[in-house]
């Protein structure tokens, strides 16, 4: 499974270009039909709609395995849309509330929006790590959008996945980039998941609106 763009031109001008690439053998990837639909819950309470998705799949004409091409706005194996999942993880992160309140606020379960804040305080270590690094890596001016330092692993791992979608939208010249999105760009479709990201980033940064400039190189991890 893959991150992509999330509009279907775009996926399809992407993978004509050779990007994102297979992630077991990065070799080329072409569209290979359709991935099952997945209903997923976008908003909050009076906003709240179940939105049908059909990912396209993509098959590698290397290694010939075939992947699901998940739309940036969206995760792997979660029914919530990624806007949704990130706007829990920075009430816990940022406004110190907790599950149940949470879940009230954005009318979901209570053990689902406890499973998505234990997944990515699972792997906040990992990603402070790895978007720092990035941050450091790509960002010619990094400390300028660096958010003041968070005392918590998750608010750590937020504040590097912040600072790290100040890059990406300086580098492809948009105004801003939702931290899920570079988190998702980066890292593929189980960014959310716990104990995923090690190992498992993306060979090819999904690209972002106004990136098929051929800037998308690879990512790290
Ligand atoms: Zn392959």
């Amino acid at each position: 499974m893959l991150t992509v763009n999330h509009d279907g031109i775009s996926v399809e001008s992407d993978l004509a270009g050779g990007r994102p690439a297979c992630p077991a053998c990065e070799g080329v990837l072409r569209l290979w039909g359709w991935a099952r639909e997945r209903l997923i819950r976008h908003g909050a309470w009076a906003d709240r709609s179940l939105v049908r998705h059909r990912p396209r799949r993509g098959r590698c004409s290397g290694c010939a395995a075939t992947h699901v091409l998940l739309g940036i706005g969206l995760a792997a194996r979660r029914a919530d849309s990624a806007v949704v999942l990130a706007a829990a993880i920075e009430a816990k992160a940022v406004g110190g509330a907790g599950h149940r309140v949470i879940a009230a606020w954005l009318g979901r379960p209570v053990s689902t929006v406890r499973g998505w804040l234990r997944a990515f305080a699972a792997s906040a270590g990992a990603i402070a790590e790895e978007f720092t690094a990035l941050a450091h890596r790509d960002g010619a001016d990094a400390a300028g959008l660096w958010p003041a330092p968070a005392p918590a692993p998750s608010g750590r791992a937020l504040a590097a996945v912040t600072a790290y979608a100040g890059v990406l939208a300086a580098r492809f010249s948009v105004a801003t980039m939702a931290w899920q999105s570079a988190g998702l760009a980066v890292a593929g479709p189980f960014f959310f998941s716990a104990g995923r990201l090690q190992g498992r980033g993306q060979h090819g940064l999904a690209l972002m609106p106004g990136s098929r400039d051929g800037k998308g190189g690879k990512s790290a991890g």
